[in-house]
């Protein structure tokens, strides 16, 4: 059993390197000398987690709180020693080490079961026993052990390894080289648990590596993550792209939404169901998990983004749906979007983002009632239908649906042969309020977290000078001057994301498109990610640095005028060498995660399609 002191030493190690590569050597040479149960579990502490991201599982403890703990506890001038080590994980090493008492380790096993017990208070009077149990843990752990821990709870555990990184750990790991990294690709696309996958990794050898990873297979309860939407310049370039007749569907513009049913008697799956499920079951949880208190149900109903968080408290009567559905169990793909029941069209994609809250969900609901449509179908009755062919897997989704009316209903689908065709569908679904439409190639699978030309958007957008807007993670801040003082942010600074350095790279300041309440909303979140120095996994030319950096967290969405060649920027390459002309905020906190944002070979993309034409 490895002690938790071993993983507090790789941690600071991991701290101390700067290229990925080192980091992920170092990373696997460790995991070697683990058994599959500690792989699982580091998987997810590595991430700050105790568990994958679509189970609820936060620690919901602020660094304020231990803070005041601490000065309570300790008697030192902790405000002090907090300002001068610059975090909270030093602060607290530096108050242990004068405690000069040596004690023994604890497995980590052991810690993350109080990681567990710490998630799971809730309730009246949860920070108090929080506070106890914290307490009672600092005092078994080393210096160098607090550190971590208490960076863990209060979410500030910032390694900056990547689900991608991880996954190419376990390839070195167990083949010496990357060599495994498609195969772990899929894997971790249908069944999107990090540390499910590590574990199946490790309990395989060499030789039974690639036959295990390959039989894993959807299972209703873990997302599989959203298929992607390829972008192009014009309506001939569909012709161009696909040579044979396709699906045209609807573009909706709404919340991507996963649904999953399973029932609770089928046993069959219940064997299947991975380790930490029955985990999470044997703890007296108070909030929801999966096998949910609710006992009248013989079947369970979850809802995943494609960002894969879990919402499903967040719409009630799509989950009531659901369960009435004949079906025992299915993943369905779907848009959620805004529904006037009474004169039956769509409400705008703002009225609809605001049913993603945590609270007030009744009354919301009456103010802005939705629909699922639901536009594709992955697994069904006990199989998996993600390697079927697209119009196969829109039969089935046609099976399932087509007589229903109500929170669940079926995306239309026309099979059309000329652009002449797609065109007039894109005119009507334009004319209804819709977005525009999707084209999809009719055979090939469902190719989970990929994006190709078998599935393209056309947008209204197509015929503006931009193609598509642009998701960019915020990696900074700008103070601001006049009026924007007062909120202590002024713009912000959008990066993109750049395969071929695994870094960040920042393109343009945004400094438009944001109202005041969206303004303080933002500093508000910014600056709990506030950092001293930037992550080391982000460029950005001089001339662009912010006053405050931040940690890359939350997504926005950008809109501008044109992609342009930042002249300051041509030697160093960062983001392309491109820039944004006039950029201003679309979105602020999009529903996805900082491994979906644009990538600088789509903008590079983007740049030539508009050169070209
Ligand atoms: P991207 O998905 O390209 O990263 P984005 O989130 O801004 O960017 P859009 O440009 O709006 O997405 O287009 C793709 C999204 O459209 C899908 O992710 C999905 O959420 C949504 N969508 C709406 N209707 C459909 C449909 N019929 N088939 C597939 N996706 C659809």
């Amino acid at each position: 059993m490895r002690k938790y002191i071993d993983l507090c030493n790789l941690f600071e190690k991991l701290e101390s390197l700067q290229s990925r590569n080192e980091m992920s050597l170092e990373l696997a040479t460790f995991l070697k000398e683990c058994n599959s149960e500690e792989v699982q579990i580091i998987s997810y502490m590595i991430q700050g987690r105790v568990a994958p991201m679509f189970v609820k599982s936060e620690f919901n403890y602020s660094e304020k709180s231990l803070l005041k703990l601490l000065s309570q506890h300790t008697g030192e001038d902790v405000q002090s020693l907090r300002k001068e080590s610059g975090d909270i994980g030093n602060t607290v090493y530096e108050i242990w080490k004068k405690q000069d008492s040596t004690k023994e380790s604890l497995g980590i096993k052991e810690i993350y079961e109080i990681l567990w017990e710490i998630v799971n208070t809730s309730g009246i009077g949860a920070i108090s026993r929080k506070n106890a149990l914290i307490l009672q843990c600092l005092q078994k752990l080393n210096p160098l052990e607090s550190k971590y821990f208490v960076r863990t709870i209060c979410g500030q555990l910032r390694l900056g390894l990547s689900m991608r990184s991880l996954l190419d750990v376990f390839s070195l790991a167990t083949v010496g080289d990357k060599s495994l990294k498609v195969i772990l690709e899929q894997a971790y696309g249908v069944c999107a648990d990090i540390g499910y996958i590590g574990k199946k990794v490790f309990e395989s050898d060499r030789e039974s590596v690639v036959e295990n990873l390959s039989n894993i297979s959807a299972i209703p309860g873990t997302p599989i993550l959203s298929r992607l939407v390829q972008r192009v310049a014009s309506f001939d370039e569909i012709s161009e792209r696909f040579k044979s007749t396709v699906l045209v569907q609807p573009k909706f513009d709404g919340l991507r939404c996963q649904i999953h049913k399973w029932s609770k008697k089928d046993t069959e799956l219940k064997k299947n169901l991975l380790l930490w499920f029955s985990y999470l079951d044997s703890k007296p949880r108070q909030t929801n998990n999966l096998f949910s208190s609710e006992k009248s149900f013989d079947c369970e109903v979850r809802l995943y983004t494609r960002n894969l968080e879990d919402v499903t408290e967040m719409f009630p009567e799509i989950v009531d749906y659901a369960r009435e559905l004949k079906q025992s169990s299915f993943i369905l793909d779907s848009e959620i979007v805004g529904w006037n029941y009474k004169k039956n069209n769509f409400l705008s994609y703002q009225e609809t983002m605001q049913r993603r809250r945590k609270y007030s969900i009744e009354s919301k609901m009456v103010d802005v009632p939705v629909k699922a449509f639901c536009f594709d179908i992955l697994y069904l009755s006990g199989d998996s239908l993600v390697n079927k062919d697209t119009i196969d897997r829109v039969k089935a989704l046609e099976g399932v649906l087509v007589h229903t009316q109500g929170s669940i209903s079926l995306a239309e689908s026309i099979e059309a042969e000329t652009t002449k065709q797609i065109k007039k569908y894109f005119d009507k679904s334009v004319s209804m309020g819709l977005e525009g439409v999707i084209v999809k190639q009719l055979s090939g699978g469902y190719r989970p977290g990929l994006r190709n030309y078998e599935w393209i958007k056309v947008k209204k957008s197509i015929e503006k000078d931009l193609v598509d807007t642009i998701d960019m993670v915020i990696v900074g801040y700008y103070k601001g001057s006049g009026r924007r003082s007062d909120f202590g942010l002024g713009a912000i600074l959008g990066a993109i994301y750049n395969g071929e350095t695994d870094t960040y790279d920042a393109i343009c300041k945004i400094g438009t498109g944001m109202k005041d309440e969206i303004l303080k909303d933002m500093k508000e979140k910014l600056s709990q990610y506030s950092l001293k120095t930037p992550v080391k996994n982000v460029r950005v030319v001089d001339n662009l640095k912010p006053d405050i950096w931040v940690e890359p967290k939350y997504v926005i969405t950008v809109d501008a005028d044109e992609i342009t060649k930042n002249i300051s920027n041509m030697d160093l390459l960062i983001g392309g060498g491109l820039s944004l002309r006039f950029p201003r905020l679309i979105e602020f906190d999009r529903d996805k995660g900082v491994e979906d944002i644009t990538t600088v070979t789509e903008i590079l993309d983007m740049y030539n399609m508009r050169k070209k034409s």
